[in-house]
C-alpha cells in the first residue's frame, strides 16, 4: 500500500536513477530458443525486464514461468468484479521517471496522480475533527523525525513515540499497511533508506495490465516450473517440469518467499552468506479485499484513503480503503501484517465479512444497502509469492545487497527484495532486473552490449582492493 502523501518518504537517495528506458512498444515475436544464453526464472517485472535487456543485447533468453500467466505479483483482472482490479500492486511508484510511466502514457493508458490523496480519518462512526486530525499529523511527523534521527538497524517501535495520540493508527500505516509487517517487526534501516516517490499513480486499466504489456513477444514458457538449478559444472541445468535447460548462466527473480520454500533446489546449495539473507528477507503480507458498491459514493471521492482510529492492542485488527480507485464502483480494503495474515487464513468469506463490517463502522449500515459483491486476493498463501513483498528483519537490511551477490559468473539474482531504495516495488524490480541483464551481458561479453565496452575500458574500481 502507501502512506497518505503528506507522509510520504522522505527524499532519500538520488543514486539510483531510472537509467533503463522501455524498449519501443511494437517489437517482434521472439522465437523460442532451444539452447538460450540465459534462463530467465520468473516472468514478474524484474524478469521480464531482464528478458528485453538481454536479447536487446543479443543474448538467446529463454523465461520460464511457472504460472498460466506473466506479470507475477503485478496482476490485473477484470473476472470476480466486472472492471479492472489489481490483486497484487496497484500504485505505479518510484522516481520521475520510473520506466513503466513512460510506457503506460505511450500505450494510452489513463494515469491518475495520487500524490496528494485524502485521508479520511474516521474515529467510530464519525469523521475525525480538525484538532484530532492535527493530532494524528504531529504523529506521523514525530514518528518521522524519530526514525530519521535514530541509528542503526533496529525495530522502529524502538524509536517511535508509541504513547503519542494517535500512534497505533500511525504505526498501523506505516508497519502492516506500507510494509506488510507489524511495526515491531519493521526495520528501521529499511525504512530509512527507501526513497520517496516522485511518481505515483493509479492506472484505471490496472497496473497489472501495464506490467504484462512487457512481455508481449517475448519467449515465455509458462505452466513450468524451475525445480532445480545445477550450477556444479560449466554454465547451468535448470530443471524444470517441462525437462532440462542447459544455458550460460541464469537469472533467479523469484521471491524470498519461494526462496526460503525451497521450493527450488540449488546443487552445490546455495552459500550460507546467500541463506542467511533469504532469511533476513522474509515475505511481509497485505491482504486485498475489493468490495464493489452499486455505484454509491458515501460523501467519499475516487482515491480518498478512509482510514480509522486504532485504540486496542498492537497489531490491530485494521482495514484501511482506497476508495474508489481511478473512478471505478469498488472500494479495496487492506489488511497488514499478523492480522492481515490471520484473515487470509481464515479465508474469503470472512475475510470480505470483516472487511464490510469494519466499513460499517465508519461510514453507517447505507455501505450494506449499496453492496453487490467482493473478492479477496490472498498472496500468503501462494505458492509462487508466498506473501505480498519483501520486508528486512530488524537487523537484516544489510540482506537486500548480499542476496543480490551472484553465484560464480553464472547464477545471477534480480528483482524487488533487491532493489534499493525501490525495493518492494514493482518499478524497483523492473530496474533492478535491467541492471542485472547487464551484468550478465558484461560477464558473457554479449557482443550488443554498447554500456559493457564503456566498462571493459574504465572498470569499476572496488574500493580497498588496490
Ligand atoms: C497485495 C500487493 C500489493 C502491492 N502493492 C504494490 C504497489 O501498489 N506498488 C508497487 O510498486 N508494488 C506493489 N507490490 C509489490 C510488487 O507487486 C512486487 O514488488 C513486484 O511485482 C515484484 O516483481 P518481481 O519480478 O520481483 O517478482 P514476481 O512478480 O514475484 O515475479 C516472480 C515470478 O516467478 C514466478 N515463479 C515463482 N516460482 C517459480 C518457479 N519455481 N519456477 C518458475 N517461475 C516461478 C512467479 O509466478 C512470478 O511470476 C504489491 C504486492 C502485493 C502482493
Amino acid at each position: 500500500m502507501t502512506s497518505p502523501a503528506a507522509f510520504s518518504r522522505r527524499r532519500l537517495m538520488q543514486g539510483f536513477a531510472a537509467t533503463t528506458t522501455l524498449a519501443t512498444l511494437a517489437r517482434p515475436v521472439v522465437a523460442m530458443p532451444t539452447n538460450p544464453d540465459v534462463v530467465v526464472i520468473g516472468a514478474g517485472a524484474a524478469g521480464l525486464a531482464a528478458a528485453r535487456q538481454l536479447i536487446d543485447y543479443g543474448l538467446e533468453v529463454v523465461i520460464v514461468e511457472a504460472a498460466n500467466r506473466i506479470g507475477g505479483r503485478a496482476w490485473t483482472e477484470s473476472d470476480t468484479l466486472g472492471v479492472p482490479f489489481d490483486r497484487g500492486a496497484s500504485w505505479l511508484q518510484g522516481p520521475a521517471d520510473a520506466p513503466h510511466v513512460a510506457q503506460a502514457r505511450a500505450l494510452g493508458f489513463d494515469l491518475r496522480d495520487h500524490s496528494t490523496p485524502r485521508d479520511m480519518l474516521f474515529i467510530g462512526d464519525r469523521r475525525a475533527d480538525g484538532t484530532e486530525r492535527r493530532q494524528r499529523d504531529r504523529a506521523w511527523s514525530a514518528f518521522y523525525a524519530a526514525l530519521a534521527s535514530s541509528r542503526g538497524d533496529v525495530a522502529a517501535d524502538t524509536v517511535v513515540p508509541m504513547d503519542a495520540p494517535f500512534a497505533k493508527t500511525v504505526a498501523t500505516w506505516m508497519g502492516p499497511m506500507d510494509f506488510g509487517v507489524d511495526i515491531d517487526q519493521l526495520s528501521r534501516q529499511d525504512w530509512y533508506a527507501f526513497a520517496e516517490y516522485e511518481a505515483n499513480y493509479l492506472v484505471r486499466e490496472g497496473l497489472g495490465t501495464v506490467v504484462a504489456s512487457l512481455g508481449e513477444g517475448l519467449p515465455v514458457q509458462r505452466d513450468t516450473a524451475v525445480q532445480r538449478v545445477d550450477w556444479s559444472g560449466e554454465g547451468v541445468q535448470v530443471e524444470t517440469t517441462a525437462g532440462t535447460i542447459q544455458a550460460r548462466a541464469c537469472i533467479v527473480t523469484v521471491s524470498t518467499g519461494v526462496l526460503a520454500s525451497g521450493a527450488i533446489r540449488f546443487t552445490p546449495d546455495l552459500p550460507e552468506a546467500k541463506q542467511t539473507a533469504i532469511a533476513d528477507l522474509p515475505m511481509g503480507q497485505l491482504l486485498k479485499v475489493g468490495l464493489m458498491f452499486d455505484g454509491a459514493r458515501f460523501g467519499l471521492s475516487p482515491d480518498d484513503f478512509v482510514s480509522h482510529d486504532i485504540d486496542g492492542p498492537l497489531p490491530a485488527e485494521a482495514c484501511y480503503y482506497l476508495a474508489f480507485p481511478a473512478g471505478h464502483d469498488y472500494m479495496t480494503g487492506f489488511m497488514g501484517g499478523s492480522f492481515g495474515r490471520a484473515m487470509e487464513r481464515e479465508g474469503e468469506e470472512a475475510a470480505i465479512a470483516f472487511a464490510l463490517e469494519r466499513l460499517v463502522a465508519s461510514l453507517g449500515s447505507d455501505v450494506r444497502r449499496h453492496f453487490m459483491r467482493a473478492t479477496m486476493a490472498g498472496w500468503d498463501g501462494n505458492p509462487l509469492s508466498r506473501g505480498a513483498y519483501s520486508a528486512a528483519r530488524p537487523g537484516g537490511f544489510a540482506a537486500r545487497h548480499a542476496l543480490a551477490e551472484p553465484l560464480g559468473d553464472r547464477v545471477f539474482f534480480a528483482g524487488e527484495a533487491m532493489a534499493t531504495p525501490y525495493a518492494t516495488l514493482v518499478t524497483g524490480a523492473h530496474m533492478h532486473g535491467a541492471r542485472v541483464a547487464e551484468d550478465i551481458a558484461f560477464t558473457l561479453d554479449a557482443p550488443g552490449c554498447s554500456s559493457c565496452a564503456a566498462r571493459k575500458q574504465n572498470p569499476i574500481r572496488i574500493p580497498g582492493t588496490d
